[in-house]
């Protein structure tokens, strides 16, 4: 009688911790498909993607071509995602502003977050305005800044577009390599990530080459936000001036700044200005509209990869054809 009563619960507690066979195989299947890391942007993305094909893992990335870093939010189940991978890579210094939330929830959920651009040499905006202004003087401009050119960031001391430099992503590649290394215990992530750094510092040496065949008089940028300090700083470059103020996409312009970049695009006489796949044109062609018939108005790749089919569906190809693009428009 004693040993019946005592058997029951026995038997509850086996058939309770016991999975039936088929939850137990859907249960493995998904940790197989659980990507073992998850990056934010997509061109941390492509860069992540090649590393751990190299290692025979998978990743996924949250926001796609097209997508804004500065606005795209995730759903919650997405959000869920990033406590289950190894490794969440986001760009940081504010770049993911519309993510962020998401992210502290996650990782104080637990999820290890790595944010790659304040480990490499992030430039504030301070020191971008004084090499402008020394480059300005140097290109026989006038050494003023227009009105509206030296707003306040709102978005933090260090500019986030590191990714406009291909030489700063390719010690990212190896960063991440060695994250990955770290967090899961395969020393094959860090050969891979060597491998990919590797293969940007020859994408880093392609871009020189092609902007090379642009003269020193016609290096001058104007863009739709100020995105591009990175490649400025990188490939040499004068920014004239920017569309949407404040080094986000969120600000609109005054009317007054409007009409200041208007004189500046003709005064210096820009031959395009430059917009980017992840911003409404709207604002950048009524500049070009104001300014001139003659200039060009020349989406470039900034905030995101390209959509299948562009040839800019990778990082490197995506700055390859940047570089093809700006070239063939001021040279
Ligand atoms: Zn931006």
């Amino acid at each position: 009688m004693r040993s019946t009563i005592l058997a029951v619960p026995l038997l509850l507690t086996l058939a309770a911790c016991s999975p039936t066979p088929a939850a137990s195989e859907s249960a493995s299947e998904q940790t197989s498909q659980t990507p073992v890391a998850i990056a934010t942007t997509t061109q941390l993305g492509s860069i992540l993607s090649d590393i751990t094909q190299c290692a025979g893992t998978t990743s996924s990335t949250l926001m796609g071509p097209g997508d804004d870093p500065h606005d795209f939010s995730v759903s919650s189940r997405e959000v869920a995602d990033l406590t289950k991978t190894k490794l969440v890579v986001a760009n940081g210094l504010n770049l993911e502003s519309g993510l962020q939330a998401a992210l502290d929830g996650a990782k104080a959920d637990g999820a290890t977050i790595f944010e790659v651009a304040p480990l490499l040499d992030p430039l504030t905006y301070a020191s971008i305005e004084e090499e402008q202004a020394a480059q300005h003087a140097g290109h026989g401009h006038a050494a003023e800044p227009a009105d509206g050119h030296t707003d306040e960031h709102a978005h933090g001391e260090y500019d986030p577009h590191v990714h406009m430099d291909v030489a700063r992503m390719a010690k990212a590649a190896g960063l991440i390599g060695a994250e990955l290394a770290k967090v899961t215990g395969d020393d094959a992530y860090t050969t891979c990530g060597t491998q990919v750094e590797q293969k940007l510092q020859a994408t880093d040496a392609q871009v020189r080459e092609i902007l090379a065949s642009i003269p020193a008089e016609k290096r001058v940028l104007v863009t739709d936000h100020e995105a591009y300090n990175y490649f400025a700083h990188a490939y040499d470059f004068e920014i004239a001036g920017v569309v949407i103020p404040g080094g986000s996409t969120d600000a609109e312009p005054s009317s007054a700044e409007l009409a200041d970049l208007v004189k500046v695009v003709q005064e210096d006489k820009v031959s395009a200005i430059f917009s980017n796949n992840t911003v409404n044109p709207r604002l950048v062609e009524a500049v070009a509209a104001e300014a001139g018939t003659d200039l060009a108005v020349v989406q470039l790749y900034e905030g995101s990869v390209g959509p299948q089919g562009s040839g800019a569906e990778t990082y490197a190809d995506m700055m390859l054809a940047n570089a093809r693009l700006i070239a063939d428009a001021l040279k």
